[in-house]
């Protein structure tokens, strides 16, 4: 199986790119390509496997315009040039991974994949002393869904690009008149620019490059600033305080709460459904808005099983941007649920669990309980793992007033109903009982 690696479609308007042919699967898995429509930022990210003299000069050039950027690195350049290495990170640039081999990993499975981010990191931190950050590039840009999952499970974020261009081959550089021309004509807002600091061509045009484009007003950003909003613990802690978050009860009694997110699925969901029915189980399922068409039997069903129905959005944003832009979100979400099932979610569950501080005050003052999940019980089941992992994950930590997150829309292979099959029991003879999530934080 060949799977189109990383590509864009450039225009000569200054509009932002289409990317990979818009699948809406690069978002879910909180892909970084591009930044704010809105506003002039640029994100320069280089890939470097070697040192020729160039990436030198590229520091050089990025220090005097205090400009930062995001390295990808092999193994290669840690070794042979840590000096430079450890430069990269001492003057504000994010220091990526790679790869150990620089192989096409897009059908790689988990063990091999996670070797190759792990040998790099090791290496890294045995010859620089620092930690490597968490973003990947895969290389030749090539990648599956599964290659996603992988780094969801490492927690890996991984790095595209809406801009490069042919910079790569040291025999054939392009003219540094023509090259300049090229980039400042597909400039557009929240670029994150792919770029070869071996290039003699990039390394005579850079300075350049980057002074036209301070002059236009545009902004050098980090890419870290594109991954997903996240609150502190101290924030976490003062809105559970407040009562305006929840992820768990301790004082609830001997019960849990199994909380699914991202349905409903027209086989996954039933199959929860009956497991629970086994058991007697009451289950919360967060429910994507737009996954409802077609589905409503499924739907119908949760409500008439006596199972909490919660909001997950209506598409599924990673990064929503703004307050109003999730509150537009849950909001149509409310309203289908409202019109078709005559029923209002209470609670609220943000995708991935990435939500800032003024989100939850949105969140909040539009009514909603904003509810995550005890850290200890993340499954992890929507990265497909095998079905003995999902339940080691809860048998082995489960406390009484847990909040238990699992999935019912996964790709491939769900390991989640199967892994019921085994906890539901288990938790029984310990003495638990199975509530919804607005049970157990009233409990
Ligand atoms: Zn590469
Ligand atoms: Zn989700």
């Amino acid at each position: 199986m060949t799977a189109p690696g990383w590509y864009f479609k450039p225009n000569s308007e200054h509009r932002q790119p289409e990317v990979y042919g818009g699948e809406a699967f690069i978002d879910k898995y909180g892909c970084v390509y591009l930044g704010s429509s809105e506003e002039k930022v640029i994100y320069l990210t280089f890939d470097a496997g070697y040192e020729n003299g160039n990436v030198e000069k590229t520091l050089d050039v990025l220090k005097r315009q205090e400009v930062p950027g995001t390295f990808f690195i092999l193994p290669n350049l840690v070794k042979s040039n840590t000096a430079l290495v450890k430069r990269m990170h001492e003057e504000g640039h994010l220091v990526g991974n790679h790869s150990y081999s620089h192989k096409n990993m897009s059908n790689m499975p988990f063990e091999a994949f996670e070797k190759e981010i792990t040998d790099l990191e090791a290496l890294y931190a045995e010859y620089t002393g620092y930690t490597m950050s968490k973003l990947f590039r895969p290389p030749e840009g090539a990648f599956t869904e599964q290659t996603l999952q992988n780094c969801a499970r490492l927690g890996l974020t991984p790095v595209f690009w809406s801009f490069a261009y042919a910079d790569w081959d040291n025999n054939k550089q392009p003219d540094p008149q023509a090259a300049k021309e090229k980039i400042l004509s597909n400039v557009h807002n929240g670029m994150v620019m792919l770029l070869h600091p071996t290039s003699a061509t990039n390394a005579a045009i850079l300075e350049d490059v980057i002074v036209t484009l301070k002059n236009e007003g545009y902004r050098f950003g980090r890419v870290d600033e594109l991954c997903v909003p996240q609150t502190t613990a101290a924030e976490l802690d003062y809105y559970k305080e407040k009562g305006m978050v929840f992820s768990e009860n301790p004082n609830g009694g001997k019960v849990v709460a199994l909380t699914f997110d991202d349905g409903p699925h027209p086989e996954q969901t039933p199959k929860v459904l009956d497991v629970l029915e086994k058991y007697g189980a009451k289950g919360t399922f967060f429910v994507i808005g737009k996954n409802i068409a077609g589905n409503e039997a499924v739907v119908r069903r949760i409500l008439d099983d006596g199972h909490e129905i919660g909001n997950h959005t209506y598409t599924h944003p990673l990064r929503s941007g703004s307050s109003d832009a999730l509150l537009e979100e849950a909001a149509k979400t409310t309203e289908l649920l409202e019109s078709t099932f005559d029923y209002s979610p209470v609670l609220f569950r943000p995708p991935g669990g990435n939500i800032s501080g003024s989100m939850i005050e949105s969140i909040c003052a539009s009514g909603y309980k904003c509810v995550l999940w005890s850290w200890r019980m993340d499954t992890r089941d929507w990265a497909s793992p095998p079905v003995e992992s999902v339940v080691q994950t809860v048998l082995r930590d489960v406390k009484f007033g847990d909040i238990i997150l699992f999935h019912d829309n996964v790709y491939g292979t769900s390991p989640t109903a199967e892994a019921l099959e085994i906890i539901l029991p288990e938790l029984i003879e310990r003495g638990y009982s199975f509530v919804t999530v607005s049970e157990l934080i009233a409990g």
